[in-house]
């Protein structure tokens, strides 16, 4: 059993990324305020693709990292939650 339809996507604005899963860590939901939500961006180079960790996740980890080293690999950005129409108009 999975979600079910029920797929949001949302938009990391500062890096232009479009965000369709939950958080890596603690497998939450981006929870779309209408402003947005922070979220720590971990950018592991030669992945490809990018690991997004929901706000308090974000600063657990940060918290935890001890070598500057490792913490150039996060980056704190923002995701807002993408507009969706409730039901696309279709010509015809
Ligand atoms: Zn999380």
């Amino acid at each position: 059993m999975e979600g079910g339809n029920h797929t949001s996507n949302y938009l990391v604005v500062n890096r232009v990324e479009v965000l369709t899963e939950n958080c890596n860590c603690c497998g939450g939901g981006f929870v779309g305020s209408h402003g947005g939500e922070k979220a720590l961006v971990a950018a592991v180079s030669g992945a490809g693709q990018p690991y997004f960790f929901c706000a308090s996740c974000g600063d657990n980890i940060m918290g935890r990292i001890q070598s500057e080293e490792a913490r150039k690999h996060y980056v704190w950005d923002w995701v807002v939650p993408l507009k969706q129409t409730k039901a696309p108009v279709q010509p015809g």
